[in-house]
């Protein structure tokens, strides 16, 4: 899941700056679950812009549908062709991700070439919930997990360290460069304990390999996931439980 949270409006305000007509668009992932793209966002973006003074056509996206999946939310663009034609920008309110997606679509396949502004900022790959969350992978693309017990060392340790920790752990334990946080290389060593594989904490890791790291990195699947499957899931997302059942029954 990547985090977001939504800019300030005085940033999104600079961005349109002269630009009248605007089309705010959400998505149905992500964005949703942060509440920073939902429909309810989109609403409010829209009257906040509105009382600023700009002409909004509003375009949400339904639940699970993405804005960085192309096949799917390009059709909601393709159906309101004509009002991204006519409009200066479209303030996309995702990550950036579905934001790149969006304009290389409309650009390279509609041929609409608009300002595309991002309403969110995207903070990363988190884990948690249900409404605390961290930062848990930094997808580099060659996970280390197997070798620091289920640790990241990349993300948990404040100077991405693989061998150890570095000389300032602080007195509890805490991270030499953020004293609210746990040194994850502590952490790495306790766990290590617990599974009984202690001797691993002296083994001399190779420094991380980073090449995956290089931009962007592309991928392909063999089969990507259909309509049919979105629209069972959808189905499985409205199924209503009866009562509990009580105890005696
Ligand atoms: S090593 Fe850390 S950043 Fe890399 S894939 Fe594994 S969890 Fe993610
Ligand atoms: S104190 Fe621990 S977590 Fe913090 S930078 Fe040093 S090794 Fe990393």
């Amino acid at each position: 899941m990547i985090a977001q949270e939504k800019k300030p409006i005085e940033e999104i305000l600079g961005y349109l700056e002269g630009k009248k007509k605007v089309v705010v668009m959400g998505c149905g992932g992500c964005a949703t679950f942060y509440h920073t793209g939902d429909t309810k966002a989109v609403n409010a973006m829209a009257e906040t812009l509105t009382k600023e003074g700009k002409d909004v056509f509003k375009m949400p996206l339904p639940f699970s549908i993405q804005a960085c999946d192309i096949e799917k939310s390009g059709v909601w663009l393709e159906k309101n062709r004509k009002e991204l034609e006519n409009r200066d920008a479209v303030l996309v309110l995702s990550c950036g991700d579905g934001v790149q997606v969006v304009t290389e679509y409309m650009d390279e396949k509609m041929e609409i070439t608009k300002a595309v502004i991002p309403g969110n900022d995207a903070l990363g790959l988190v884990g948690g919930g249900p409404k605390k969350f961290k930062e848990t992978c930094q997808s580099c693309g060659m996970c280390e997990l197997g070798k620091t017990a289920g640790i990241c060392p990349l993300t948990s340790c404040g100077k991405g360290l693989m061998n150890g920790p570095c000389g300032g752990v602080r007195e509890g334990d805490k991270c030499e460069i953020d004293e609210e946080k746990d040194c994850a290389w502590v952490k790495i060593y306790k766990r290590m304990e617990k599974l009984g594989e202690v001797e691993k904490f002296e083994q001399m890791l190779d420094p991380h390999e980073w090449s995956k790291m290089k931009r962007p990195r592309l991928f392909e699947i063999e089969e990507p996931i259909g309509m049919d499957v979105i629209g069972a899931m959808k189905g499985m997302m409205t199924v209503k439980f009866g009562p509990k059942p009580k105890l005696d029954e």
